[in-house]
């Protein structure tokens, strides 16, 4: 057996109770490491082209790595891999909590479910014992309240839960997974594919250890890359204020989004939502996943006013943007109240706050209306707005229910005009960030094997100057702000990394903030596998990953036409950092293609596929 894994796929099928282990293939395993990687190579085998991600046959993987196994920093997490509803191909997501440790000691790699149940179900896994339970009491109840459901049913608080909200149920597109209540598998609706599944939740609970190469040598560079992470992320100030950190030097840079992608600056917003003002509103403390040193999740405190009142998971960066300066909110407790919302219902809070930025443009030209709200007043700088359409997003209720299939499925239906100013790549909202800002964003969207996505490859941080990777030439002054030199090529390792990272699976912020580099990754990974892979063999893998996802992507429809900016990224800043500034969007792709190895319709080419072991 290979070690750092037990080779072993459980899979589930809900259309007849079916359940199997099936062995992993080391090869496999050598190839595409686990998490994404291998996920995305199991939908390329086993799903035919174009699958609809509601059919019964699309999968459902939960994939681990080989850092779930020891208390790697930074490896309590886990991906799940699928056909996004939002994009109609490969979708990845990642969350954190102990799902994916306590799987890795239930003695599996990967769960795989397919099919779909008559009824409401869900799935409890205790080392050999897997049972499919009855789910239907469960139903309307949030993801907290499911959580709290499942471990009263089985008596056993020790079971890790992943769950679908209301959300999911319903089959919003926008749709997440949430794991033991403060953790958030967020992106790409894979919590709408659950809920087209019959499957509420997953709970998971084990006593074994994975056997590791070398014990010893594992747990030394574990206690050392713990400290070494801790102290970084005190000297930093990364774990005093969290990604609330980022938001005053995001928005002096033009990379935060403000009015819907339409404005270029908002100092006053940003520094209200931000940290510190955000540490001392919120009362905000630390959460970290298990055997993490950086704890960059907030948990927060609200106890005036009463309508706002709450205790629980914090907004991050990503929400603070999209929710906050994108709708004009610059108040933290009313963003906070609608990220809670948006937890307890299970819908993915950048999304979310793209869609009510989007309305609020809507109502704003006059294409929405009080008649087709309700009443809602959908005007910017309005919390009840935010709060209450994000409400019924996740409810598929009233107006809100009209964002069902995505912000691009409610622009079809609002106006002609609406579609082309919605900001996605492949069907997925924009991030909070800007590529107008950071020019390697702008070649990483349009690619994104999952749509537009910075933390599959996390390049803005590079021109930020708050990330570099020696290992890959990558360091300060490799690019510059505004200039063409390099940002393609920053843009395609730092995806290469993001495609490795998922496929280790670790928390992307180890490298990226908490100092914890790819050379002392690769120790640790060695001492656990004892493969003795050098840092270009983990980037290969990695470049291998993100490639069988773009083969996934091209077979569903995606490419050249396809690789496109949206129309409000054409906008060219009047006023800040960015004022005059546009983005070389065909030299980018130009420069982006030739280092991909990639052919003129968007697809590698034989070369390409033949340098990395793979058929098309
Ligand atoms: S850095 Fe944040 S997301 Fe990553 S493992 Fe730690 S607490 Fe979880």
């Amino acid at each position: 057996m290979a070690n750092g894994y037990w080779q072993k796929l459980l899979r589930v099928d809900l259309s007849t109770g079916a359940r199997s282990v099936e062995p992993l293939a080391e090869a496999d395993l050598r190839s595409f490491i686990g998490g994404a990687g291998l996920g995305a190579e199991i939908l390329r085998r086993e799903l035919p082209p174009k699958l609809p991600a509601f059919d019964p046959r699309n999968r459902l993987i939960f994939a681990t790595g080989p850092f779930q196994g020891p208390a790697v920093p930074g490896g309590a997490k886990f991906s799940i891999v699928g056909i996004s509803p939002l994009s109609g191909t490969f979708a990845d997501t990642a969350a954190g909590a102990s799902w994916g440790i306590s799987l890795k000691e239930a003695g599996y790699d990967v769960l795989l479910v397919e099919g779909r149940s008559a009824h409401p179900v869900y799935i409890q896994i205790i080392d050999d014992r897997v049972e499919i339970r009855d789910a239907r009491h469960l139903m309307g109840r949030d993801t907290v309240e499911t959580v709290d459901a499942i471990h009263g049913d089985t008596g056993d608080t020790r079971l890790s839960v992943a769950c679908i909200g209301p959300a999911g149920e319903r089959q919003v597109a926008i749709a997440c997974v949430a794991v033991d209540k403060h953790s958030f598998g967020g992106r790409c609706g894979l919590g709408a594919v659950m809920g087209a599944k019959n499957l509420k939740a997953v709970a998971v609970r084990g006593t074994r250890k994975v056997p590791v190469a070398d014990p010893g040598r594992t747990q030394a560079l574990i206690k050392q890359y713990q400290k070494a992470a801790h102290d970084a992320v005190l000297r930093n100030h990364f774990r005093e204020n969290g990604t609330p950190g980022l938001c005053e030097t995001a928005e002096g840079l033009g990379d935060m989004p403000i009015r819907y992608w339409d404005a270029d600056v908002w100092p006053e917003g940003a520094k209200r939502l931000g940290a510190p003002n955000y540490t001392k509103v919120l009362q905000a403390k630390p959460l970290p996943c298990q055997y993490c040193p950086t704890g960059c999740h907030r948990r927060i405190r609200i106890s005036e006013p009463s309508e706002y009142e709450l205790a629980g998971p914090g907004p991050e960066y990503e929400t603070l943007g999209m929710m906050g300066t994108n709708t004009l909110i610059d108040d933290p407790k009313a963003v906070a109240k609608a990220n809670d919302i948006a937890n307890r219902l299970g819908i993915d809070t950048i999304s979310a706050g793209a869609m009510v930025g989007f309305a609020m443009q809507c109502w704003e030209k006059g294409w929405v209306t009080s008649s087709d709200t309700n009443g809602l007043e959908l005007n910017w700088s309005n919390p009840a707005a935010l709060i209450g359409l994000v409400a019924q997003i996740g409810r598929r209720e009233g107006f809100g229910a009209l964002f069902a299939e995505g912000t691009l499925g409610a622009a079809r239906r609002i106006h002609p005009d609406a579609v082309e100013t919605v900001v996605h790549n492949k069907g997925l909202d924009y991030p909070a960030h800007d590529p107008r800002a950071c020019l390697s964003l702008a070649p990483t969207y349009v690619t994104g094997t999952r749509g537009a996505c910075h933390f599959r490859g996390p390049c803005e941080d590079v021109e930020m100057g708050g990330f570099f990777l020696p290992e890959a030439g990558i360091t300060q002054g490799t690019v510059r702000f505004f200039e063409r030199a390099n940002q393609s090529y920053v843009a395609v390792k730092c995806q290469d990394l993001g495609a490795l990272t998922c496929s280790l699976v670790i928390c992307m912020f180890m490298i990226d903030g908490s100092e914890f580099s790819l050379t002392s990754q690769a120790e640790i990974f060695n001492a656990i596998t004892g493969w003795e892979w050098g840092v270009d063999k983990l980037l290969e893998a990695g470049e291998r990953a993100f490639t069988v996802q773009r083969i996934l992507n091209v077979r569903d429809g995606y490419g050249a036409a396809t690789d496109v900016l949206p129309k409000k990224m054409r906008q060219v800043a009047t006023e800040g950092f960015r004022a005059g500034k546009a983005i070389p969007f065909e030299a980018l792709m130009q420069d982006y293609y030739a280092l991909r190895g990639w052919d003129e319709s968007g697809a590698p080419t034989a070369a390409t596929l033949a340098r990395l072991g793979l058929t098309a």
